[in-house]
């Protein structure tokens, strides 16, 4: 049986306990539908995702995180190709921003719950048991 790696798993959105179970029940980050919905457990292995009233404003600080790091990358690109002039980069960071907030949302509360869950290899056998 084969598994994804942690980092892969986190960035797929995926349960950090068994590495299958889907996060958020709409796994499409462009569809506002039901976007913040996570299922209370997690459908292969069962594991609790709703850990405690309050749990995911940790991953506040992880898209905080993110975000000044991807604003970074793009002032450091700005500079490297020596074309740094503040309106543009400011076009630059809203238009990526608009584009990539959707997924740092998801993707932030994945990073958080995966700090706090570890992987176990058997989750999903000892469920099934
Ligand atoms: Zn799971």
């Amino acid at each position: 049986m084969s598994h994804n790696s942690t980092i892969v798993s986190t960035v797929a959105l995926k349960c950090p306990k068994c590495h299958e179970g889907n996060l958020f029940v709409n796994k499409n980050v462009y569809q506002y539908k039901r976007f913040f919905d996570m299922p209370n457990n997690c459908p292969k292995c069962n594991q609790d995702f709703q850990i405690e009233t309050g749990f995911y404003l940790g991953a506040m600080f992880v898209s905080y995180g993110l975000t000044i790091g991807l604003n970074i990358g793009i002032f450091v690109a700005f500079v490297i190709f020596d074309a740094y002039e503040l309106v543009p980069f400011l076009i630059a960071s809203g238009a990526s921003l608009i584009v990539t907030v959707p997924y740092i949302t998801k993707v932030s509360r994945s990073i958080w719950i995966t700090l706090n869950i570890n992987y176990d290899p058997k989750a999903i056998e000892n469920y099934e048991a």
